[in-house]
């Protein structure tokens, strides 16, 4: 099984849950920016505050904050083995920097991995997601927002991956135990 993988898809599509089943299976860590974000924000720390005035919107912390984040967190040594990075990278100068990243630390990514679910789905999905976890960024606004960056910034990173043959698309419509199946699948090479 591979063990440096990107996992993508659109919030709603079950990116976390799966990122952090396969993480499992794997052994090495799921890293999630969104949840660091977070960890700061709970936190109160200064990177947390920064986070906050974007994240609250709905659109995307600047690059020079993430960037500098994910560089710190994947040359930790319990990312020495591998790693599942989900929420990163979310737009073109994010795929230039992982590679950037990567290089420095001798590496490279075996796999992407993309979820895929359609609009109205995750529409659904994410306002149950509002009245059951209370995120404060899953307001009608913020979800409308993270959809339309999706689909204009990073969806397109997809094709950078397809053409260096490391994308692999998964539908994230289903039980969550028929997902990680086809997530698991995905994420074995082909004999
Ligand atoms: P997520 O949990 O992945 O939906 O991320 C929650 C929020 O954190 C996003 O809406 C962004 O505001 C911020 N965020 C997470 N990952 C990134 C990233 N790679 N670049 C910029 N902002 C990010």
């Amino acid at each position: 099984m591979s063990s440096r993988l990107v996992i993508m898809g659109p919030q709603g599509a079950g990116k976390g849950t799966q990122a952090q089943r396969l993480a499992e299976r794997l052994g090495v860590p799921a890293i999630s920016t969104g949840d660091i974000f977070r960890a700061n924000i709970k936190g109160g720390t200064e990177l947390g505050v920064l986070a906050q005035s974007y994240t609250s919107k709905g659109d995307l912390v600047p690059d020079e904050v993430t960037n500098a984040m994910v560089r710190d967190r994947l040359g930790q040594s319990d990312a020495a083995g591998g790693f599942i990075l989900d929420g990163y990278p979310r737009n073109a100068a994010q795929v230039v920097e992982l590679d950037d990243i990567l290089t420095s630390l001798g590496v490279a990514l075996d796999r992407v991995v993309e979820l895929t679910a359609d609009r109205s789905e995750l529409l659904t999905r994410l306002r149950q997601r509002a009245e059951t976890e209370g995120r404060e960024d899953d307001t009608e606004e913020a979800i409308a927002r993270r959809l339309d960056i999706y689909a204009e910034q990073t969806a397109p990173l997809t094709s950078a991956y397809a053409e260096r043959g490391l994308l692999v698309r998964v539908d994230g419509i289903g039980t969550i135990d028929e997902v990680t199946a086809r997530v698991v699948a995905a994420s074995t090479p082909a004999a």
